[in-house]
């Protein structure tokens, strides 16, 4: 019998890779619910090519023909429809929580590649998930190295993880220079083909500070066993060091492809005649380096957020969201986005994140404060 899978996101890059993913393995999965934000035509053309059961669009209106919904509730109705097992969350930034949220009380995975949700409310997922039998599957390609890792291991063999980082387009520039850089610098991201503001998160190393948090909440580790160290080539996804000292990795060609087939299957595997397999001599020289902070300082901003915990997780990524905003539409520069995000956390008020209301408040207040910050 296939499993019914609903893709929240489907005209985004990790979407788009979904289906490319799910075309390969119609024997298993059938598609049963998309929705978009705004890509009424995308959106038509992969309902015409699936048939989904249901289809949602949050602004504008949603196919004819099949069921369709309308506006934010869509995601909820279809991250909790009753023909779907796996519901990816492809949607990028905070809008995807509240589905998040449905879909584990329903008993659902989640696959989830929309890790500013587990960071916004890392604890309330938890609790989502125990509540209703619901299991979080990272999609990120870092996450599922360490889970691809462990498996077969409990996180007490686990003493430190080592997230990798492409370092950006921005990995060898000057400080100076990377405050005045341009949107379209910000977008030429070396290794990875991604959506704007995770392109723009990549470059700022905000992405690597979210991931941090996202691995904290996801493996239960502490913030100073999780570590990250740059790696140009985007070739080994994650180190996991366990208690012997030994230490393995997970390596491939970056494509997100993998990680999207790992989260529909774990803890199997299944044979896929997907993205271009991994040869060594082709990859080349592997090589390493630390983060420098003067580059990057929104991403100490992060981690400290994350250690301060509470809602200072979802403050930081509301300040983020609003600060990658501004600079895309050209209203602030790069170097502002740290500034952004480094002014609204000296200011917030920070709550227990054990309440949805709390954590909404966080990410509104923040917002706005950051808005205020920037002009
Ligand atoms: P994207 O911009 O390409 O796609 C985003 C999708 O979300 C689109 O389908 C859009 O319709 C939908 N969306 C946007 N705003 C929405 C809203 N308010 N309500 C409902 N739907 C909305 O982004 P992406 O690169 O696919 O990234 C999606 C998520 O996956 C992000 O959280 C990102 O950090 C994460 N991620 C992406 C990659 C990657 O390779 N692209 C890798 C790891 C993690
Ligand atoms: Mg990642």
């Amino acid at each position: 019998m296939s499993l019914g899978v609903a893709i929240l996101g489907s005209t985004g890059s990790i979407g788009r890779s979904t289906l490319a993913v799910l075309e390969r393995h119609r024997d298993r999965f059938k598609v049963v619910a998309l929705t978009a934000h705004s890509n009424a035509e995308l959106l038509q053309s992969q309902a015409n090519a699936w048939r989904p059961v249901y289809v949602g669009m949050v602004n504008g209106a949603a196919e004819r023909g099949a069921v369709a919904g309308h506006g934010a509730g869509c995601l909820v109705e279809a991250a909790t429809h009753p023909d779907v097992r796996i519901v990816v969350n492809g949607i990028v930034g905070a809008a995807g929580l509240e589905a998040t949220l449905a879909a584990l009380q329903a008993g659902k995975r989640v696959a989830l590649a929309n890790k500013e949700t587990l960071v916004m409310a890392g604890e309330l997922v938890a609790a989502a998930a125990r509540a209703g039998g619901g299991e979080i599957v990272p999609v990120d390609s870092e996450h599922s190295a360490v889970l691809q890792c462990l498996a077969g291991k409990s996180v007490q063999d686990v003493t430190r993880l080592v997230l990798t980082a492409s370092g950006g387009p921005f990995r060898t520039w000057e400080p100076g220079r990377i405050a005045q850089a341009s949107v379209a610098e910000a977008l030429q991201h070396p290794t990875w083909k991604m959506g704007r503001k995770i392109t723009v998160d990549s470059a700022t190393l905000v992405n690597k500070a979210l991931e941090v948090i996202e691995a904290h909440f996801l493996f239960g580790l502490d913030f100073p066993q999780v570590d990250v160290v740059v790696h140009p080539q985007s070739v080994v996804h994650a180190f996991v060091e366990l208690v012997d000292g030994s230490v393995l990795a997970q390596l491939g060609f970056p494509n997100m492809e993998l990680p999207i087939l790992y989260a529909l299957t774990h803890p199997e595997r299944v044979a896929d005649s997907g993205p271009r397999r991994f040869d060594a001599l082709a990859a080349g020289a592997l090589t390493f380096e630390p983060v420098v902070p003067a580059r990057f300082p929104a991403y100490a901003l992060g981690r400290a957020a994350g250690v301060a915990g509470g809602t200072s997780p979802a403050t930081f990524n509301a300040a983020n969201e609003t600060a990658v905003e501004l600079f895309l539409t050209g209203a602030v520069r790069f170097g502002r986005i740290a500034e952004i995000i480094e002014g609204v956390l000296a200011g917030a008020e920070q709550h227990p994140a054990t309440s949805l209301d709390a954590v909404l408040e966080a990410d509104r207040s923040a917002r706005r404060r950051a808005r205020e910050v920037a002009c």
